[in-house]
């Protein structure tokens, strides 16, 4: 057995970054992945706590002091096997989680001041590696039940359900209204924090295993959610939010101003070749722009550190709070501070001024903090005559996301909201307001994390599974339209 516990002699040491202006060239990863022996070094500084926080503050439960003591010994392909026996995504969640609020947030080495165990980093390397020496097993589905399913949302909520689902022996169609499965993973997340084909190898893994993918399924659209209903036994929605908040301010629509989503997936999809006539046009690429990005969570982080890859004039970015005090991760501001980013703090645009219809510059004010809310969370207040104003050719409003109003899409006023618009389920059942339909992710919870809808998508695949053993012996029964 390896020798555990070596926070006090080796210290905390993530993969090396490449250096900003080489990183701010391309869309590749940022950080380079751990040799086998700083894997193994790095694993072995975990101290085996009795409590360990790091599982517990990670919605998987992933059984992190464990494979951490088997990469620690060199046993990598154990490591891996652990490490996907509570995860459908290890590498990706090794990649994108925010570790710093989750396990290595709650490391004991870490509150001892040692710094914590790279558990991300570690999670990443033994999945990769696991891909690299063809240790990942292709997805055998289970005996078969005879029974259907329809998930909508090809999201990791909705591809870990069809996962488990599958496995247990249904028949599985994924509908997604994109043309390439993944969502966020796919078309929101730049390729700098998760390069494609790591998505991309999950998604032919899935379809491998006889999930069968109905891209360009537009639910509610083109695709009535009622056949859905007749064509299966249960169905999942995992759609997402995707409504994106809008900004007051008088000018808001101005050539120029445009909404995040739509610049990120524009730029993904450039990364995947394809052509994007409103990128060729200039109107959602920063080449050669004074960029300025409103919002201060994930989305704007992945805005701004877009828009210098793209080779904008200029980036900053404007938030009414401070940095203290921002929902985005501050490993992201720390990055995009790293790669040429200057940010506004406390500071919400007033108005947007254009010439002949193009922005040309945002009226901007101060804001300071003033009494918490209900949450605990300081209120941002404006600062009396305090207006300012910047230069901008390029306004990317990045203000968060709300559920689209699925009843009215989907035509079924009974499916039960909350006052967010975001699905209402049974908290046991995980089924919503119609028989059979069950909801997992972004959708009921609000814009979250993608570890979290790993989780839900988990938990939910049990209890569909659960409801579909109950109905199976009224054979040949299909959920009512
Ligand atoms: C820009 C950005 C960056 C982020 N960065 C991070 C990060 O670094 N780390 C992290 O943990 N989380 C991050 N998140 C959050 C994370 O991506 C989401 O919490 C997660 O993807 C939610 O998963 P989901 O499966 O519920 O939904 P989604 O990933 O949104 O997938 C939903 C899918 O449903 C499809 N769909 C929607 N409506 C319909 C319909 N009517 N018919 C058919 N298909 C439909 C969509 O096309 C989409 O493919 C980020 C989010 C954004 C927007
Ligand atoms: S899934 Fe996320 S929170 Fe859990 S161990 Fe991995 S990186 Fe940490």
């Amino acid at each position: 057995m390896a020798d555990m516990l070596k926070f006090v002699g080796v210290p905390q040491s993530y993969p090396a970054k490449r250096p900003a202006e080489l990183r701010a060239e391309d869309f590749r990863e940022i950080a380079d992945r751990y040799a086998t022996p700083s894997a193994e070094e790095q694993s072995a500084r975990c101290s085996q706590c009795g409590v360990p926080y790091c599982s517990i503050h990670c919605p998987l439960h992933n059984h992190i002091p464990d494979w951490l003591r088997l990469t620690a010994e060199g046993r990598l392909r154990e490591a891996y096997e652990l490490s996907n026996a509570t995860s459908t995504m290890p590498e990706i969640c090794g990649r994108i989680c925010p570790q710093d609020r989750l396990c290595e947030g709650n490391c004991v080495i870490e509150f001892s001041g040692h710094g914590a165990v790279t558990i991300g980093s570690v999670e990443r390397f033994i999945t990769d590696k696991a891909w690299d020496e063809g240790w990942v097993e292709p997805l055998i589905p289970g005996r078969p039940r005879g029974q259907s399913v329809g998930v909508v949302g090809a999201g990791p909520a909705g591809l870990t359900a069809a996962e488990y689902l599958r496995l247990a022996g249904y028949d599985v169609h994924v509908y997604d209204r994109h043309d390439r499965a993944g969502g966020l993973l796919t078309y929101g997340i730049p390729g700098f924090k998760l390069e494609k084909h790591i998505v991309t190898r999950r998604v032919e893994r899935l379809a491998a295993g006889g999930i069968v993918f109905h891209q360009g399924a537009d639910v509610g659209g083109t695709l009535p959610f009622s056949e859905l209903r007749m064509r299966h036994d249960a169905l999942l929605i995992a759609t997402g939010v995707y409504k994106a908040r809008e900004i007051s301010s008088p000018g808001a629509d101005a050539h120029g101003v445009v909404e995040a989503l739509d610049y990120l997936i524009a730029s993904n999809r450039k990364g995947f070749g394809d052509a994007v006539p409103a990128f060729e046009s200039g109107a959602l690429n920063a080449a050669g722009k004074r960029v300025m990005v409103i919002g201060g969570g994930d989305t704007a982080m992945d805005c701004v550190r877009t828009a210098v890859r793209q080779g904008a004039a200029s980036v900053q970015c404007l938030y009414r709070r401070d940095r203290a005090n921002m929902p985005g991760s501050q490993r992201e501001v720390a990055h995009a501070e790293e790669e040429g980013v200057e940010f506004i703090w406390l500071s919400a645009p007033e108005a947007f001024e254009a010439d002949a219809g193009q922005v040309t510059g945002v009226r901007a004010h101060r804001m300071r903090l003033g009494a918490a809310d209900a949450g605990g969370r300081r209120l941002p207040e404006p600062e009396p005559d305090s207006g300012f104003r910047l230069d901008a050719d390029l306004v990317i409003r990045a203000l968060g996301f709300e559920p689209e109003p699925l009843p009215a899409m989907f035509g079924t006023p009974e499916l039960g909201v909350t006052r967010w618009g975001t699905l209402r389920v049974d908290h046991k059942s995980m089924m919503t307001s119609l028989d059979g339909v069950f909801a997992a992710g972004d959708i009921v919870r609000g814009a979250s994390l993608v570890v979290w809808a790993i989780r839900d998508g988990r938990d939910v695949a049990e209890k569909m599974h659960q409801h579909l053993r109950a109905r199976r012996s009224v054979t040949g029964e299909r959920i009512a339209a």
